[in-house]
């Protein structure tokens, strides 16, 4: 499906850097050594609410990413899906009286604005689930037919024991995936399974609810795992760079992709590298739906909040930190902005190159954003106590700030 426009990226002097970043699966930095096109899958979002500040981090991390490579003389091959068709949405919707794909279409085009309003760079394939159907179908099959999935009362679970690499992206023991998998959908407890870790891969129609038509397994709709097994491996193929998503993603939602994906290739790893951002919290507890505190991107847009200070924000925390959003958090950020604009308003200034290799030298060492709003911060302290003389450096810093933070002064 369409995604959102791009914002343009300025091309800057020089040449970035190669990404060291931090790697969930070894728990250590890792220097991706990319192709000239790197691959990146950054989970998306289940469309029955709006953007809050908690995903908006974790886009902003990853749009990170893209930017450090588009400065490394990179292509960028990057992928998401939008999970269109899922438990949440569906029981948002019989909630609300609402017809789900209306929920799903609203919510959806609301993200593509805050993304478009927060200069996130646009996936190259943006994928909805639903239109993945006919792709996630023979995988299932193919798995059950090598053994590596079996059906109980019509549904189809993946077997965790057909990929002898399970657990190693989260590196979490037994009991520990057994209670996050009944805390985020999962169903550990189901009678009949031959691992309680087993994941659905394929859900029989059920009463009232939409299904598609699934040829050998029968009417249902797919898993969540599956979903974006089959739309990394349409549009990446086998060991791509990065797959990307919040911290909550890391089990089980990775785990069981990853696995899918080498019990189905039989190939290793499905991603180099596998990053997750960190948490937002509000009033001292995690930002989540099912809690009801929420700051929306859209509301703070609606009461005129410049979407270039809600980036700030962003980037003032690093990406793999759990933090909590303050009024204290935005008021500093929209200080920084006004500060930025003032200092680059003038015609010259201190030189920007030793800056603009500060900023790249941050962003390059695992996304070190602060350190590189800091970079800034050093330039536009100069400029304002004692200007300088460099012609145009205004303009690189400007540009630098707009291609490396996708901010625009
Ligand atoms: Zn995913």
């Amino acid at each position: 499906m369409y995604a959102w426009p791009a914002s343009e990226v300025p091309a800057l002097p020089g040449k970035g850097r190669d990404l060291r970043i931090h790697d969930t699966a070894t728990g250590e930095l890792v220097t991706l050594r990319t192709e000239e096109t790197a691959r990146l899958y950054v989970c998306g979002i289940t469309p029955y609410d709006a953007t809050h500040i908690g995903h908006a981090a974790t886009y902003n991390a990853f749009d990170l990413v893209q930017r450090v490579w588009l400065d490394n003389k990179r292509q960028v091959h990057y992928v998401q899906n939008v999970t269109d068709v899922d438990d949440p949405l569906l029981e948002r919707a019989v909630r609300d009286g609402e017809d789900w794909t209306h929920l799903a279409e609203r919510e959806t085009a609301l993200f593509r604005e805050d993304m478009t309003a927060l200069r996130m760079l646009p996936p190259k394939h943006y994928v909805g689930a639903v239109e993945a159907i006919p792709r996630i179908v023979p995988l299932v099959e193919r798995l059950r037919d090598a053994g590596a999935a079996y059906e109980l009362d019509g549904d189809v679970y993946f077997s965790v024991a057909s990929d002898s690499h399970f657990g190693e992206v989260s590196g979490l023991d037994a009991a520990a995936m057994r209670m996050l998998s009944a805390e985020r959908g999962g169903d550990p407890d189901r009678p009949g399974k031959k691992n309680p870790l087993d994941p659905m891969l394929w859900m029989a129609a059920r009463e009232s609810e939409p299904s598609w038509d699934g040829a050998s397994l029968g009417p249902g709709r797919p898993g969540w795992h599956i979903e974006c097994v089959a739309i990394a491996l349409e549009h990446l193929g086998m060991g791509f760079d990065i797959q990307g998503g919040g911290s909550d993603l890391a089990f089980p939602h990775h785990e069981m992709g990853a696995s899918h994906a080498q019990a189905l290739t039989g190939e290793y790893p499905f991603a180099k590298a596998y990053v997750h951002a960190g948490m937002v919290a509000l009033d001292g507890e995690k930002m989540s739906k099912s809690k009801g505190n929420l700051v929306f991107v859209s509301q703070l847009r609606r009461d005129d909040v410049d979407p270039a200070a809600i980036r700030l924000a962003l980037l003032s925390h690093h990406y793999r930190e759990d933090w909590e959003w303050t009024a204290s958090v935005l008021e500093r950020a929209q200080e920084r902005l006004a500060h930025w604009r003032a200092a680059v308003s003038r015609p010259d200034g201190p030189a920007a190159e030793p800056f603009v290799e500060q900023v790249r030298d941050a962003l390059a060492d695992d996304l070190d954003a602060p350190a590189a709003l800091e970079a800034v911060d050093r330039w536009a302290a100069l400029q304002r106590a004692e200007g300088g003389s460099d012609m145009g450096a205004p303009g690189v810093i400007s540009r630098a700030v707009d291609a490396l933070l996708g901010v625009a002064l």
